[in-house]
């Protein structure tokens, strides 16, 4: 099997069995987001505790793309602290975006969506629940939307 199929069974199991799904409630920070391009919707719920994200939680429709995203990310960032969830967010959204940016160790499964980057229509699937991360984090807009 080479690389880029092995990552390929990645964003298909996620897709099809998304990893914390569902929504927190209460929830200490929450945010939306939106891609009217491709109709994807999430809503993600999150638990802090110390500086550190203990939970998270997505749900909402979207495409096989957004949906993986979302459910690597959540693999990705529970138990993370805050500032190394910020760190893993913008190294990510590097990768997807910026064709000089290499593989990096640190991305680990998230490195399955890497391929986005030739297909510019997807990357906003694939960056939406990263985007949307962000504005929870921060806490301020809580509506997110690609367009
Ligand atoms: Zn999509």
């Amino acid at each position: 099997m080479d690389l880029e199929s092995l990552y390929q069974e990645v964003v298909i199991d996620h897709n099809r069995h998304p990893r914390n799904f569902g929504r927190l409630e209460p929830a200490d920070r929450s945010a939306e987001g939106h891609n009217p391009l491709c109709g994807d919707d999430l809503l993600l719920t999150l638990r802090l505790e110390r500086e550190r994200i203990s939970e998270m939680r997505f749900e909402g429709q979207g495409c096989a793309i957004s949906t993986a995203s979302a459910s690597l990310m959540s693999e990705a960032v529970q138990g993370l602290e805050l500032r190394a969830a910020c760190t893993l967010l913008e190294r990510f959204l590097k990768r997807v975006t910026d064709p000089a940016a290499e593989a990096s160790p640190e991305l680990g499964k998230l490195e399955a969506l890497a391929g986005v980057r030739k297909f510019p229509g997807r990357v906003k699937c694939a960056t939406l629940c990263w985007h949307t991360l962000k504005a929870a984090l921060n806490g301020g807009e809580r509506n997110v939307s690609t367009e």
